[in-house]
């Protein structure tokens, strides 16, 4: 069983399709172990982006990701990362696959509805950013 994080990022949330991206994960056998809504501090933002701090892109991502609340969640599951971005699809969403998250809720490659752990260790690392262990279950 693995876990990882995902983020329905402030596009979405604005949108009102939680629950619809909530479902893509329980239809496809990936369980919320936990879930927040929580508004992301601009220090918050840029920690969990650092690994992007020197890409053109960083700024307006941070300005992005504190737009509005976010929902967090901890999916569990067997290919929990690959499943997660599978499902996720593209992350720039011309470019997203017919049926996935970003095909159909994202708006472009700034506002892509969705974040998701790219790794196993980068999974472990972000669900600690964001959750203790007594949050999980
Ligand atoms: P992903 O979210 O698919 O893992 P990255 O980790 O490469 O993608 O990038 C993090 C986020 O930064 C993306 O989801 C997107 O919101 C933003 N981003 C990435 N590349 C670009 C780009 N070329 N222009 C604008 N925003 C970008
Ligand atoms: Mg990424």
């Amino acid at each position: 069983m693995e876990q990882t994080l995902s983020i329905i990022k402030p596009d979405a949330v604005k949108k009102g399709v939680i629950g619809k991206i909530i479902d893509r994960f329980e239809s496809n056998n990936l369980r919320i172990a936990a879930i927040k809504k929580i508004q992301l501090t601009q220090c918050d933002a840029q920690s969990f982006y650092a690994i992007h701090k020197d890409r053109p892109f960083f700024k307006d991502l941070v300005e992005f990701m504190i737009s509005g609340p976010v929902v967090v969640m901890v999916l569990e599951g067997q290919n929990a990362v690959a499943k997660n971005r599978e499902l996720m699809g593209a992350t720039n969403p011309k470019e997203a696959a017919t049926g996935t998250i970003r095909a159909d809720f994202a708006d472009s490659i700034d506002a892509n509805a969705v974040h998701g752990s790219d790794s196993l260790e980068n999974a472990k690392n972000e669900i600690a950013f964001f959750f203790g262990t007594r949050e999980i279950c």
